[in-house]
């Protein structure tokens, strides 16, 4: 298994998000202009792979996020294993979504591994499509290992009722771009944004954005929340433009479900 290295994790974690392709050393060499990506242009997600060596798995991976779900195994899977006991301290813009960042001690546990809960944000549209279906947003909960094994919980959010802890996070809108501010929700509302972790589809694919980084254990929760309409315009304004890479082939990949 390709090993997954310490820098990926943090590039995970929204610290290098910037410059997610570069390796460690040019990031740290101030007198290199940082290579920025984004979901537009010329930056956009087709031009991934060019931003350096590391990213050219982006294009050339077979493993890649996000995908059509569609279940090719079914079998009855184990509720996910979910210990979201600490509070969200902080929440940010990093220019790609909006993410909010979780003390240490909420884990996710999968075999012998405990995964941490480092952050979660979103995505307008929803980047997975589950048969074929898309949503109007999809929450991504971002877990790491010590090592830095990579694991992801994702929750649809299809148009209905507005949700009443997504409003608590899009009440701290405008946020200065880039800037970390002091946010807190309690562990009673970080769990209220997964409605049921009993039914769910796993499979292994990336991290969906730069540096596209494979093997990352996806776990996409069924059941939908609701959002209201007003909410996704809310997200959808603070940058104008969709925030969800394109989907990828599945090529050989089994998805349970
Ligand atoms: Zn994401």
């Amino acid at each position: 298994m390709k090993k997954i290295t310490a820098y990926t994790t943090l590039a995970l974690m929204g610290l290098l998000l910037t410059t997610g392709c570069n390796n460690a050393k040019e990031s740290h060499n101030t007198e290199n202009h940082p290579k920025h990506w984004g979901y537009t242009t010329d930056v956009g997600p087709s031009h991934w792979s060019e931003l350096s060596k590391k990213c050219h798995i982006c294009s050339e991976g077979k493993l890649q996020s996000p995908i059509n779900i569609v279940a090719s195994s079914h079998i009855n899977l184990p509720p996910l294993a979910l210990s979201y006991t600490t509070q969200a301290t902080s929440i940010i813009d990093n220019g790609h979504s909006v993410q909010i960042n979780i003390a240490n001690g909420s884990t996710f546990t999968i075999g012998a591994d405990k995964y941490e809960l480092k952050q979660f944000h979103f995505h307008t549209p929803s980047e997975n499509n589950i048969n074929s279906k898309s949503f109007p947003l999809e929450a991504h909960f971002v877990h790491a290992t010590a090592e830095g094994k990579l694991a992801v919980v994702a929750v649809m959010f299809e148009e209905g009722e507005s949700n009443p802890i997504l409003s608590k996070i899009w009440g701290k809108f405008p946020l200065k771009r880039g800037e970390k501010i002091d946010f807190t929700l309690t562990p009673e509302d970080v769990n209220a944004l997964i409605a049921s972790n009993k039914n769910y589809y796993k499979f292994t694919g990336s991290l969906t954005t730069p540096p596209c980084s494979e093997e990352v254990k996806w776990h996409v929760i069924k059941k939908p929340l609701t959002i209201s309409k007003a909410q996704v315009k809310q997200f959808f304004d603070i940058y104008g433009h969709t925030n969800n890479r394109p989907l990828q082939n599945i090529n050989k990949r089994v998805i349970e479900g």
